[in-house]
């Protein structure tokens, strides 16, 4: 067991592109906990684009010089209450810390499934995956034989979306990515049936390459170009689920495209956005879907996991230039090792 504790600060707001000169590691003694709580080792950490958007100085927002927030999956390495025992794996939201002081109202305690690795609570089974398979299936109500198109795709939403999609019955189902490599990958490992790059030329020209004949179904989870150039592929009662907006966190400056509002009319669209933190309730019923699945080998879950509690920060500020593939994750090292006793034995 270490004796200091790292943690991740925010110390200045950041205009455009955020860098390493925004945050610091701070180092402090281990903590004790207080009784009624425990201290959590913190093992796997989720970097969300939502995290972008809390650096900024607004509502909720990251204070300047505090810890940051996000989820985690820990193990608790001392307990001060009978409800938490020593050595149990927790999923909480005190990430980008190496270790964090909780109580038991504060955490989750997640369900083993045999051979579902523990990453996939913070991927396929987690916030990720539960925002892929709430837009399927509350927002777009998917119906069988629709056809599709996912914006981010090669991302942690937009692959757990393909992947959801296909065994939902989607019928055709194109996406966009950052990359000819990312492209690959979702035509090769996700099921997409084609993929443009986003960088080839305008959104409308490539989308109608892709989806020659319109769509039924939008994903967005990036905004801008690709919402209005999609609102032009819709066919008559078509859907635009609004997941996120990417393209935008780092440019405020930036004005965005405007769509064509006589389409939303004129094809009966309907076009909604929402927030997964209000669709807990659907969690149980991700886990009846995917699981089997998962144990299957119908599904996978699409990862890039970074080594070492020192790269978050990177990670972070990779993701938001899109080098992952998949939800990204940081692992502390120790569970990168085999035979170290970790959660996965
Ligand atoms: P992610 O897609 O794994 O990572 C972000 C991706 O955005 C990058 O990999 C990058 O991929 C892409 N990107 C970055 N800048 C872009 C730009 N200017 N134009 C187009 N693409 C760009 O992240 P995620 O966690 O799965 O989140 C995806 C979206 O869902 C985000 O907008 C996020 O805010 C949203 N979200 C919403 C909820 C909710 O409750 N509504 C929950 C989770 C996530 P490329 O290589 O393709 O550029």
């Amino acid at each position: 067991m270490t004796e200091t504790a790292l943690t991740v600060h925010q110390t200045a707001r950041p205009h455009g592109f955020p860098g390493t000169e925004h945050f610091a590691f701070a180092e402090s003694a281990l903590p004790d906990p207080a009784t009624g709580g425990a201290l959590v080792e913190n093992l796997y950490w989720s970097v969300d684009p939502y995290h972008r958007e809390m650096l900024d100085d607004v509502p909720g927002g990251f204070a300047l010089g505090a810890p940051l927030e996000g989820r985690t999956i820990g193990r608790v390495i001392a307990s001060r209450t009978s409800s938490l025992a020593e050595g149990e794996i927790l999923f909480h939201r005190q990430g980008w810390r190496t270790h964090a002081v909780v109580t038991p109202e504060e955490v989750r305690r997640l369900p083993r499934f045999d051979g579902v690795p523990l990453t996939a609570y913070l991927s396929i089974l987690g916030g990720t995956g539960l925002t892929a398979y709430v837009g399927l299936t509350r927002i777009a109500r998917l119906k069988e034989g629709e056809d599709l198109f996912v914006s981010a795709a090669a991302g942690g939403v937009g692959t757990a979306t393909g992947r959801f999609a296909k065994l939902l019955g989607a019928g055709r189902l194109v996406g966009s990515a950052g990359s000819a490599a990312k492209a690959d990958y979702l035509l090769r490992e996700v099921g997409y049936d084609a993929v443009f790059d986003y960088h080839d030329g305008p959104a409308a020209d490539l989308l109608g390459k892709v989806a020659p004949n319109g769509i039924d179904v939008f994903v967005d989870n990036v905004g801008g170009e690709q919402l209005a150039a999609a609102v032009g592929a819709l066919r008559e009662f078509g859907r635009v689920v609004r997941v996120g907006t990417v393209s935008q966190y780092n440019t405020p400056d930036a004005v965005p495209p405007r769509f064509n509002h006589a389409d939303i009319v004129e094809k009966s669209i309907r076009m909604e956005g929402f927030l997964v933190r209000n669709y807990h309730d659907v969690q149980e019923e991700l886990y009846e879907f995917a699981v089997p699945h998962l144990r299957s080998g119908r599904l996978a879950p699409d990862e890039t996991v970074v080594d070492g509690f020192e790269h978050i920060v990177d990670a972070f500020l990779g993701m938001l230039r899109g080098e992952n593939t998949g939800k990204i994750i940081v692992r502390d090292r120790t569970q990168a090792l085999p035979h170290q006793g970790g959660p996965h034995d």
